[in-house]
């Protein structure tokens, strides 16, 4: 049985200071890094439950998935997709989808580029980065990252908000951490040199989810996904 409105609010109440927690230790404005609750799996009242808390998105990650549940939900509400999108899907997510997280392709921006301009729309993306260089992990080598980042800035359908990335998980609870600080630290530096070389701010840093989202706000993310301390395991 899924969790009630309560249990979830309490969650949310304890993560929430735990991330202006976090952001006061590294010194950061505790508005400077957002909550993006990831209801993958679980019913469409874990994205009605979001919204009745006062936040705008919720991360899915799957299309299919997310425009099933989004049917569903009667309050609004932004979709962010986080999961792997192959580009024949492209025109489902630039459809469903109010931003796109995992874009680690110059054939995907292209696709997704081209339905969107169908659309009418202009698309917000973030360029998915396999910055742990984890070859379990999907996302655009870091070598790659210039590349990819002056082809999204040739389309003049997309929009390029930032940077996205999943950490590697160690053998050990040491290991993870070490290998969260290293991934996120390495994503922002791959961030400060695109915003040198491109002179465009990138001001989105996708990263950490229950289990390194601390690190990820020491590490300067702005965007925390987290799904199991809010919802439960899957
Ligand atoms: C599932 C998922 C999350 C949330 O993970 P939790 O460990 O449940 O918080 C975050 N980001 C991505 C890309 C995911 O697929």
């Amino acid at each position: 049985m899924f969790i009630d409105y309560e249990t979830f609010r309490t969650r949310a109440d304890a993560l929430t200071a735990q991330i202006v927690a976090a952001c006061r230790s590294a010194g950061r404005d505790p508005r400077s890094a957002v909550l993006l609750p990831v209801t993958k799996t679980h019913p469409a009242a874990a994205a009605e439950y979001v919204a009745h808390y006062g936040l705008p998105a919720v991360g899915e990650n799957r299309v299919q998935e997310a425009l099933e549940k989004r049917a569903q939900v009667t309050t609004p509400l932004r979709w962010e997709l986080i999961g792997h999108l192959q580009s024949n899907k492209a025109k489902l997510a630039a459809l469903h989808c109010d931003r796109v997280q995992s874009v680690d392709s110059e054939k995907l921006l292209r696709q997704l580029d081209r339905v969107a301009g169908e659309l009418g729309k202009k698309l917000p993306v973030l360029l998915q980065i396999n910055a742990g260089n984890d070859p379990a992990k999907f996302g655009a080598e870091p070598a790659d990252a210039p590349r990819l980042l002056e082809t999204a800035l040739s389309l003049a359908h997309l929009q390029v908000d930032g940077l996205m990335t999943i950490a590697p998980l160690g053998t050990t609870p040491e290991e993870t951490t070490t290998f969260a600080h290293r991934t996120f630290a390495n994503l922002r530096t791959i961030r400060d040199d695109l915003v040198l070389r491109s002179g465009r701010p990138l001001h989105e840093l996708s990263m950490g989810m229950t289990g390194d989202f601390a690190v990820a706000i020491a590490e300067g993310s702005t965007i925390v996904r987290v799904g199991t301390a809010l919802f439960g395991t899957r």
